[in-house]
């Protein structure tokens, strides 16, 4: 090996779901919204002085979105931080919070993101399994540590955490940063905003990939108190001030401001979803009680795999994990009823041809 390659930062990266370059597909692998953004998004991309703005930077601030978002949340400005996704949220998170040298903890089944930004980082991490049930078990969250970090409702189960737990855990950590991943907090779930009054060391994160249908334009945000938003924006300044384009930043105000699209389209998710939940409870699955946008399910009788597998020759895509624990389950995601409608035939003749 020559002494540059040594010296190459080495990371094994995360993957995301397969984005399959086809027309015709029933795509229930990556947890987006089955619906089009708000039409208000529509009249704002229309709007053509936006394009004569192009050649300008953008409000490093994004102030505009922030203060949209603060005043939906019922914040002000600055308890607020946007980013590009919840990712990169979460990635200037660790960056600005996780450096006490102690090993930051979070779930063994959560999302996989973590453990890579804590590798990318250099930040030592401690897992704590989920119990039988899938849940997670708040007292081993008590212990010395240098931070905490997990989805609720968590991915890739979809269950819900109580409020009460949730401060219980806060509690317990008031000398670290209790870091709330919310990416599908508006499909049944009860926010920790609530909790923000009380402790400083919480940052509760969202995105608008999920419920605002809005994946593809890459918004995410985090509250807090204004001293972890301003350390935030400290590390953003430090890494590139231009995060969010010009675009991002008038659309995401667009969809903001559209509240009553985005309880209807929500709605109708979690209509769907329940209504999917009885059709595969009569066709042998199990799962936990989800209330996110996706189920993660297992059957009596047939691996998840071969499931996974038949169904992609459908061009049907649901999310495979080979990972310990988990590797006889899918996630899927809550389309439209009518794609919902198509994977159940689908299952009906694979499960009755098995
Ligand atoms: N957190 C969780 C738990 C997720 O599942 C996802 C989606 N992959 C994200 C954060 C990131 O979403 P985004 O960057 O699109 O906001």
């Amino acid at each position: 090996m020559k002494s540059w390659e040594e010296n190459i930062r080495r990371v094994v990266p995360y993957v995301p779901g397969e984005q399959p370059k086809k027309d015709k597909l029933i795509k229930l692998n990556t947890n987006e919204n089955p619906y089009p953004p708000s039409p208000k998004v529509l009249d704002s991309i229309k709007d053509s002085s936006l394009y004569e703005r192009l050649r300008l930077y953008p409000d490093p601030a994004a102030s505009m979105l922030v203060q949209a978002i603060a005043a939906y949340q019922g914040l002000t400005p600055d308890r607020v931080f946007v980013g590009v996704g919840s990712d990169d949220v979460l990635a200037m998170a660790y960056l600005t919070f996780f450096n006490s040298g102690k090993p930051v903890f979070f779930p063994d089944i959560t999302y996989s993101f973590y453990d890579v930004w804590a590798d990318l980082f250099r930040i030592p991490y401690e897992t704590k399994a989920l119990d039988g049930n899938f849940c997670i078990v708040k007292e081993d969250y008590y212990g010395e540590n240098g931070g905490v970090i997990f989805p609720n409702p968590n991915a890739p189960t979809g269950l819900l955490m109580p409020l009460d737990e949730m401060e219980d855990i806060i509690a317990h950590n008031q000398d670290v940063i209790v870091i709330i991943d919310e990416a599908y907090i508006d499909f049944g779930g009860i926010s920790a905003r609530s909790l923000l009054d009380r402790y400083e060391n919480l940052l509760v994160v969202q995105t608008f990939s999920k419920s605002r249908s809005m994946a593809g334009m890459r918004i995410g945000y985090a509250m807090g108190s204004d001293k972890l938003i301003k350390a935030l924006n400290d590390v953003k300044y430090s890494f590139n001030s231009y995060t969010m384009d010009q675009p991002t930043i008038l659309w995401g105000t667009a969809s903001v401001e559209d509240e009553g699209y985005f309880r209807e389209t929500v709605t109708r998710i979690i209509d769907t979803r329940e209504w999917f939940k009885s059709e595969m409870r009569e066709l042998g699955f199990h799962f936990p009680d989800s209330k996110a946008n996706f189920i993660f399910a297992s059957h009596e009788s047939i691996p998840a795999r071969a499931i996974f597998e038949e169904a992609r020759k459908e061009d049907i895509y649901v999310r495979y994990f080979a990972k310990p624990r988990i590797d006889n389950y899918l996630r899927i995601t809550i389309g439209t009823r009518e794609e919902m409608e198509t994977f159940l035939s689908f299952l009906k003749r694979f499960i009755a041809a098995f």
